[in-house]
């Protein structure tokens, strides 16, 4: 096995994604870490529950041994095994993100010998992550153009505080990553999206629906807006949208909140969905950091224009490397639309 891998954990962001990118590559590449200053950027640093499980996560499906895995701990040790596709299942026992538990898991065993079903309960509509519809309609549907699979689905969502969502996701192995190029996306051509509530009275979701299309129809004649049912523990609100253009795809979410009018949910979505038209983007800013990592193990280069270049895309840019002989490019700073291109030696 490679030698150990000091990786200090305030790099970037400074956040939870250093720890969930350096788990999976440390599976990935078979290479044991020692992570520490872990989430040393944020005001509650060490290992909060949803990094712990998505340590404990990594190390399940790898029979992986974990130094330091404890609410709180600012230092990891951590050595990989061999992954095993099988059936996990994992309980954040908060509102902590399930999606990124997910990702965090999702590549090492896309890449294993069978296929896995992984079950997840905790938040999946929460804040700071990628909700489960993002999962479902932005973050999957270009993984799966890239050749990996995965079926998923929401049992019930997860809010803040409550958390006790639960999503399942199956996923097959794939042999090849195939490389993006994604430098265009044409004309807007329509835009779709969700409302739903949970344990909230429905006019909330009518509410947010009507605020949506007030502003974009404006922009898209072809807008609308699905109320879905949502089953949870705790009492949530969301509203998406996504715009389908010739050549790409975008999506943005508002989550309600306490003392947070509908109105805003729907303005914080339609906002966003804003700032990604005028930016001339091609991918979404969220998906752009989520896409270092499969395109880094991908069979060639690639290349795509991100809406704006984030700190979590600097953080990926810089953490990726360490690990996979990959060169990742950046040709604009922080807070501007830019080109980012990767050139993986092949190993595929
Ligand atoms: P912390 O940083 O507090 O440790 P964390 O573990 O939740 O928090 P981050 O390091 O902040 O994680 O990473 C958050 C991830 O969630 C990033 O990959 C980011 O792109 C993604 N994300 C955040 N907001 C959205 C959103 N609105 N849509 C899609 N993805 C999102």
């Amino acid at each position: 096995m490679a030698e150990i891998l000091k990786i200090d954990g305030s790099m970037g962001e400074g956040g939870g994604q250093v720890l969930r990118t350096a788990l999976a590559l440390a599976i990935l590449t078979q290479t044991p870490i020692h992570l520490y200053n872990v989430r040393a950027g944020r005001k509650k640093p060490g290992l909060q529950p949803q990094h712990l499980k998505a340590v404990e996560a990594a190390a399940a499906i790898c029979g992986g041994q974990a130094r330091g895995a404890a609410l709180n701990s600012r230092e990891l040790f951590f050595m990989p095994g061999e992954v095993h596709a099988g059936r996990y299942r994992f309980d954040i026992g908060t509102a902590g993100s399930a999606p990124l538990v997910l990702q965090t898991i999702f590549l090492p065993l896309a890449r294993a010998q069978g296929s896995s079903t992984v079950t997840i309960t905790g938040g999946t509509h929460v804040p700071h992550s990628p909700c489960y519809h993002y999962l479902e309609r932005q973050w999957l549907p270009t993984l799966q153009k890239l050749g990996l699979w995965a079926r998923l689905s929401l049992e019930q969502a997860g809010f803040y505080p409550q958390g006790g969502g639960t999503i399942t996701a199956q996923i097959r192995p794939v042999r090849a990553i195939a490389p993006l190029e994604q430098m265009e996306r044409g004309r807007l051509l329509r835009v779709r999206g969700v409302t739903a509530v949970a344990n909230l009275d429905p006019d909330i979701a009518k509410r947010q629906k009507l605020q949506a299309l007030r502003r974009l129809e404006p922009l898209c004649r072809d807008s609308k807006i699905e109320t879905i049912q949502l089953t949870s523990p705790g009492k949530g609100s969301l509203l998406l949208v996504q715009g389908e253009f010739e050549q790409a795809t975008c999506c943005y979410f508002g989550l309600g909140a306490i003392g947070k009018r509908a109105e805003q949910v729907a303005d914080e979505a339609v906002d966003a969905f804003n700032a990604f038209l005028a930016s001339g983007g091609a991918v979404d800013e969220y998906l752009a950091d989520q896409l270092i990592l499969p395109l880094a193990l991908a069979a060639g280069p690639s290349r795509f224009r991100t809406a704006r270049v984030t700190r979590h895309l600097l953080t990926q840019a810089a953490l990726v490397p360490l690990f996979l002989p990959v060169r990742v490019e950046i040709d604009a700073p922080e807070g501007q639309p830019a080109t980012v291109s990767l050139w993986p030696e092949n190993k595929a």
